[in-house]
């Protein structure tokens, strides 16, 4: 049976990072992934995904974006291939909303340049935003976007180069601890490892039972539209965005890599799902809550539909992540629970799941991410 220092399974987002971080510490890497690299049935496709340092969700999360912008740059330098664009990031909604509380207490606690910019301003600098006058934004120009799916092949090339293994179409049906390491059956074989790293995005439940209600697929729509005038929502001209109002909480992004302005809705229409059994249909429901988004808050965007497609989330109870070893077995490490806000930071997870995987702990301070939070 084939024999590995380290089991990567689900080679997403953050298997990918993993299975590169792994291997350019020289250890002998198995990735392991269902689908083909990259695929679009998970969490990671459709172009691309905000970065931030404005964090709203929660000022721990700073240091680990610094960290998540550097090893950015660093596997652009290795694939030679431009993956994260600064475009500035605006965080919208109420003057008191946890979205602009929660973003200037980011910035305040970590002196990140930033300006707040009241609607008519923010109309003004990017004609593209027009908010109703009770609204406010936060700028902050470290914002911008990472190439979601060229990332999963950037790091699977350099992975490869790097000495990994990585085999596709091949699911994982089950593993079990083997001593102190492990041993994993898939559809085609079995191998064993000293470690094993679980990635499975919306599929970490079936890996992991005891995940089953703290880690749950969610069905989301995106839409991408021609603007009407799309000079305002360009690279130089549109900054990304957050935002809450009182018709939900939206993102969204310049047009770039495919035509149309990107929207989407948080929680979309609140579908919880199974990874396996979520409907991909598109209904006019589904475009009518994209619309609405659109009409009241970018307007100049709503021209003709481009594309829709279905993606998941996979939500944790507090919806913060879950980045930690398995409480039973020290030797398996699991990063699940991204919530969706969690691609920004795959680069930094790589190098964490690197981390559990040959120390058994992180560098960083994951107090928030620990499984025992759902115990308390
Ligand atoms: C519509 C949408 C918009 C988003 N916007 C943003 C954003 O703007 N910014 C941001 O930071 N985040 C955003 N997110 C969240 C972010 O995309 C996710 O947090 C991230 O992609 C999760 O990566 P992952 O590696 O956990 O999952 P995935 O990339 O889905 O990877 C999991 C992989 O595991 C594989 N797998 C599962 N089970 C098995 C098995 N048994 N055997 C083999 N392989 C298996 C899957 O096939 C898959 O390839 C968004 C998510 C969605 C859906």
């Amino acid at each position: 049976m084939p024999q590995y220092d380290v089991i990567v399974v689900g080679v997403g987002g953050m298997g990918s990072a993993a299975v590169y971080q792994l291997a350019r510490r020289g250890l002998r890497v198995l990735g392991l992934e269902q689908f083909d690299i990259p695929h679009d049935q998970g969490s990671s496709h459709g172009t691309n995904r905000i970065i931030r340092l404005a964090y709203w969700e929660h000022p721990s999360y700073v240091p680990l974006l610094r960290r998540a912008y550097e090893l950015w740059r660093e596997i652009e330098h290795v694939s030679a291939e431009r993956l994260l664009f600064v475009t500035g990031s605006v965080d919208a909604g109420p003057k008191d909303s946890p979205t602009v509380l929660g973003s200037l207490r980011s910035c305040e606690l970590h002196h990140l340049h930033h300006e707040i910019l009241d609607a008519g301003a923010l109309h003004e600098r990017f004609p593209g935003y027009r908010l109703p006058p009770e609204l406010v934004g936060v700028y902050q120009p470290d914002g911008g976007f990472v190439m979601s799916e060229r990332a999963i092949v950037a790091y699977v090339n350099a992975a490869h180069e790097a000495g990994a293994e990585v085999r596709a179409r091949e699911p994982v049906a089950a593993w079990e601890p083997d001593g102190g390491g492990v041993r994993v059956r898939t559809s085609r074989g079995a191998y064993t490892a000293s470690k094993l790293v679980l990635t499975a995005g919306p599929w970490a439940a079936k890996l992991v039972p005891a995940l089953a209600r703290l880690a749950v697929p969610e069905r989301q729509v995106l839409i991408w539209t021609r603007p009407r005038r799309p000079e305002r929502f360009r690279l130089q001209t549109f900054p990304v965005f957050n935002m809450e109002g009182p018709a939900g909480r939206f993102y969204g992004f310049p047009e770039y890599g495919v035509p149309g302005f990107k929207f989407g809705k948080y929680h979309h229409r609140g579908e919880t799902t199974d990874a396996d059994r979520v409907d991909r249909g598109i209904y006019p429901e589904d475009e009518a809550v994209l619309r609405e988004g659109i009409r009241l808050y970018f307007p100049d965007a709503d021209g003709p539909t481009l594309a829709l497609k279905t993606c998941l989330f996979m939500n944790s109870p507090d919806e913060h992540f879950i980045l930690d070893v398995h409480p039973e077995f020290p030797q398996v490490s699991i990063a699940a629970g991204f919530s969706g806000h969690g691609f920004k930071f795959a680069s930094v997870v790589g190098e964490i799941m690197a981390e559990f995987a040959t120390e058994g702990r992180s560098r960083w301070d994951l107090e928030l991410f620990r499984l025992a939070r759902f115990a308390r």
